[in-house]
């Protein structure tokens, strides 16, 4: 029950919070939530991952409930060649795939060089359900999926595979440049209709990278990061450069600190633009969204592309960049 006394210094908060910006499902310890659902996800084939996203928040189910299932439809499409199955191997001719998957409370969990399970976002899911951890490996992360029912696949396409043989021909193996064309990782931030927030990861890494290498997508903080009270943000692009500036963790702290999602977007680009000498061979791509409904999305070259599913309309929308 409200008392008086808590409603009025809930109103009182609320309106000075509101003249500042700052959470308003958060100061009405969500009594009531005025926020409005979305989701909002990377690259083109962010679109039909949004879609099955949203059929969830529409039956108000729970956000993380909506990026699992969201991102699994990017990890299961042999067409998507940088997510889950059909992703671009490593040089060595091994899809191997990173995945990480955070809730409203702070509860996280994540995988990295998993092999030959289709979906590693669920694999995650039970990491944060079921384990006292956040994070599992290579054949330890294989074994707890096996385990736990998961089915062992071949997750290299004929498509994928053909690729991989050509590109080893023109390279002669030497490691690949990660330039705007050997990635796309899927990430995706979901706000549900009781204002919770929550965001999933999950990619097959650069292609042809060394065999071991994992990415920023796994890393809570860096592909990822979450926190109800303020605001959540995710990343693609050449890991390397996001993990060296925790990218999304550094994200929700400039929103904490009073930026928008797009001006705390924008400074993290900044920070590798600063300290990344050679930040123009390379693409980064980062999407946030706070608890105010707004939303930011920036990169460091042109091309990078978000899905945004609010008010019943999923669109793909041209982020804004550095290098012009
Ligand atoms: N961020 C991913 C990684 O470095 C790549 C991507 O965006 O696809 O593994």
């Amino acid at each position: 029950m409200i008392t008086r006394r808590k409603f009025l210094k809930n109103t009182t908060l609320t309106s000075a919070l509101l003249i500042t910006g700052v959470n308003e499902a958060f100061v009405k310890n969500n009594e009531k939530v005025n926020v409005k659902p979305l989701v909002i996800s990377t690259w083109k084939h962010g679109l039909a991952a949004n879609n099955a996203a949203w059929k969830i928040i529409t039956e108000n189910g729970k956000s993380i409930d909506a990026v699992e299932q969201g991102v699994k439809v990017s990890e299961s499409d042999p067409e998507v060649q940088s997510v889950g199955y059909g992703g671009l191997p490593d040089r060595d001719g091994n899809v191997t795939l990173d995945a990480s998957i955070m809730d409203e409370n702070g509860n996280c969990g994540s995988v990295a060089f998993l092999q030959h399970i289709k979906n590693p976002i669920s694999v995650a899911r039970l990491v944060m359900d079921k384990t006292p951890h956040v994070m599992l490996v290579g054949e330890g992360a294989l074994k707890f999926a096996l385990n736990n029912g998961f089915k062992k696949e071949n997750l290299l396409t004929e498509k994928s595979r053909i690729e991989w043989e050509k590109w080893k021909i023109k390279k002669n193996y030497e490691p690949e440049k990660i330039d705007i064309n050997n990635h796309d990782t899927i990430g995706m931030l979901a706000i549900d209709n009781f204002g919770n927030l929550s965001g999933a990861c999950t990619t097959s890494g650069l292609a042809w990278k060394y065999h071991g290498r994992v990415g920023d997508s796994p890393i809570i903080g860096a592909g990822m990061f979450v926190d109800n009270e303020i605001g959540a943000a995710c990343a693609t692009g050449k890991g390397e450069a996001v993990i060296k500036i925790a990218g999304s963790l550094l994200i929700v702290e400039l929103m904490r600190n009073g930026k928008t999602p797009m001006e705390a977007c924008k400074e993290a680009i900044n920070r590798i633009v600063k300290k990344q000498k050679d930040f123009k061979d390379f693409q980064v791509g980062f999407i946030a969204i706070n608890q105010n409904n707004q939303i930011g999305a920036y990169s460091i070259q042109k091309g990078f592309q978000y899905a945004l599913y609010i008010d019943g309309e999923n669109k793909l929308i041209d982020s804004d960049y550095y290098l012009k």
